[in-house]
């Protein structure tokens, strides 16, 4: 890791770059099933190690299972999220588009588990992200964990800032459906 969450901020800066391209609820998906390497093997071994996940075929492996099995379960909790909601300042601002075709769950999904290796190789040694082309990893500690952080938080609040604005000009009634 970063801990999962962290690599939400990317991803949400991502969303608000190219919304009709990219599903950030796939992208969360993606990046929660990969982190549950680590979470297992400590619960199983005390070592929180990431042998096979984090590496090129285990992250094409779990975008290919994020992409296919998780887009119309998603899909339909964007649905459940949408009918929640209260008209009026609800339906306004958090208002989501429900659909999410295949080609933008596989690019989340990609998008997902390789910048997921990209941040963690940052952080962590035992990553090796180019397996099997390439054993070794060459960034680790590139940056602090601080930076590192804060760099992701920094993503989140652009992202968070940058959605609030273009809510605020879209046509009222008529979300930007930008916000999968
Ligand atoms: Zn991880």
């Amino acid at each position: 890791m970063p801990i999962t969450p962290f690599h939400f901020g990317p991803g949400a800066l991502i969303k608000v770059i190219a919304p009709r391209h990219f599903s950030w609820t796939i992208f969360a998906l993606a990046n929660v099933l990969i982190d549950l390497e680590p979470v297992v093997l400590f619960l199983l071994i005390g070592d929180p190690a990431h042998p096979w996940l984090h590496t090129l075929p285990g992250a094409i492996g779990v975008a290919t299972l994020a992409a296919t099995l998780g887009r119309k379960p998603l899909e339909g909790v964007l649905v459940w999220w949408n009918r929640r909601l209260a008209f009026g300042w609800q339906t306004r601002w958090l208002t989501v588009e429900p659909g999410i075709p295949r080609s933008t769950a596989w690019l989340s999904a990609l998008i997902g588990t390789l910048s997921h290796l990209a941040l963690d190789s940052i952080m962590h040694a035992d990553v090796h992200a180019l397996w099997p082309i390439n054993s070794g990893n060459a960034i680790q500690g590139l940056i602090s964990l601080g930076m590192l952080h804060g760099l992701c938080m920094v993503a989140a609040v652009v992202a968070l800032l940058a959605h609030l604005v273009a809510r605020r000009f879209a046509p009222h009634g008529a979300p930007a459906r930008s916000n999968r």
